[in-house]
């Protein structure tokens, strides 16, 4: 690192996932044969009517600068689509469109923490969260829930953290990385409680709504009443629709706060693309058959995984329920070696298993966890065989 540079970026971790992903690239265009498992994003192409809405975007001069909080139309799109969906009134007003729902949950935090106040990360949580907060000079602070109760933390395990510094709390579901899944009941208690402190604030990421196995509609935390003016809701299209490229999240928040990531958007990005707007209006409005059947897809290979690493000695797993992630327990192998390998963590699992393994994962240390890795399977059977096959090789010659 150049001395020049700012504490600011020299202290920021690398994206974990990001990172595994750039590596296996790099071998791969060395011509190793490596299976990237690591990048959580949907193996599906953008549905059709998406990609023509932004071809004719273009040809209609959809080419200039954009209102920074969104379209108008596309704001209210995403209000009609959040009553639809997810059952929660927002007006236009209260929505914010961004460069993806990684800006989105910037925006928020950067709007909401002072130095020293306090974020409360269930975990394990998604890699970047913990960044951001560092971002703003607010202070992580865990609150693990382990594999046995499925990843889940409940409310009096929050509120046992809770001090006069807490502001905010991060978290998603369907869950990246465990692929867990709060229930209506599950958040409904969340809510009761967290109606106690009305000053601190909740990000509820539904990113993952619609990759979701349980059969019930997802539950959001903001259609619970006492609440509401607590809760800021992300989501996004990069998940639903295979649309990670195009760079599309948003906001659904109290009117202040929608105001103030305005303000910081404003400063920094200004408004999203134009013609990815108007590609997400007709996500928004358009069928939804073609992220159904993107979701039947993703739960026969989540069936095939979970089948696969059960026949794994030493590897420990829970059944997600939605997602498109294993967050699985390796630490049976702790302590045992091959060749000029020594696994103790994680990270030294993750590093084997590309060199020697020859597949991407993600280590769980980025998300908090000191005994599990991440495999994203948003990948065809074929290769989600092989990885299996490939973990269960490399595993067996650790000793
Ligand atoms: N939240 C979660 C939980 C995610 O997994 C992702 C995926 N990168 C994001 C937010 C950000 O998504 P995007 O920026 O592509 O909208
Ligand atoms: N959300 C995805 C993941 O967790 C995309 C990569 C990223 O932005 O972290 O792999």
């Amino acid at each position: 690192m150049n001395q020049h540079l700012s504490d600011r970026i020299t202290h920021m971790q690398e994206s974990a996932t990001l990172k595994m992903a750039k590596i296996s690239r790099e071998l791969k265009a060395q011509g190793q044969d490596i299976i990237d498992l690591s990048i959580g994003e949907p193996d599906f192409d953008t549905p059709q009517h998406i990609k023509d809405a932004a071809k004719k975007a273009i040809d209609d001069g959809y080419t200039h600068y954009t209102p920074v909080p969104g379209y108008p139309e596309l704001r209210k799109a995403i209000a009609v689509k959040l009553k639809r969906d997810n059952n929660l009134d927002y007006t236009p007003e209260q929505i914010v469109v961004s460069t993806g729902a990684k800006q989105s949950i910037a925006n928020v935090v950067l709007s909401l923490i002072n130095a020293g106040d306090e974020v409360l990360l269930p975990a394990p949580y998604w890699v970047s969260y913990s960044a951001i907060a560092d971002l703003a000079e607010g202070k992580s602070i865990e609150v693990h829930a382990s594999i046995e109760n499925d990843f889940k933390v409940t409310p009096a395990q929050l509120e046992a953290l809770m001090t006069s510094k807490t502001k905010l709390i991060i978290f998603s579901s369907p869950c990246n990385p465990t692929g867990s899944v709060y229930s209506y009941e599950e958040l409904q208690a969340l809510a009761q409680m967290l109606a106690k402190h009305p000053n601190v604030y909740v990000i509820c990421d539904e990113i993952y709504e619609f990759i979701n196995y349980t059969g019930k509609p997802n539950a959001s935390l903001a259609q619970f009443p006492e609440v509401k003016d607590q809760v800021i809701t992300v989501n996004g299209f990069s998940k639903g629709f295979a649309m990670t490229g195009w760079r599309l999240g948003y906001i659904a928040a109290p009117l202040w706060i929608a105001q103030a990531c305005d303000k910081m958007q404003g400063q920094i990005t200004s408004g999203t693309c134009s013609i990815a707007q108007m590609a997400g209006v007709a996500a928004a409005t358009g069928t939804l058959q073609p992220t159904y059947d993107m979701v039947v897809q993703f739960r026969k290979r989540r069936d095939l995984v979970y089948k696969l690493l059960n026949e794994i000695p030493g590897i420990k797993t829970n059944l997600p329920e939605g997602a498109f992630y294993f967050f699985f327990d390796v630490s049976a192998f702790f302590g045992k070696k091959y060749g000029d390998y020594t696994i103790n963590c994680p990270e030294d699992m993750s590093g084997y298993l590309l060199r020697e393994g020859k597949i991407g994962l993600v280590n769980g240390e980025a998300f908090g966890d000191k005994n599990c890795i991440r495999l994203s399977y948003a990948a065809s059977e074929d290769k989600l065989t092989k990885v299996c096959s490939r973990l269960k090789d490399a595993l067996a010659k650790l000793s």
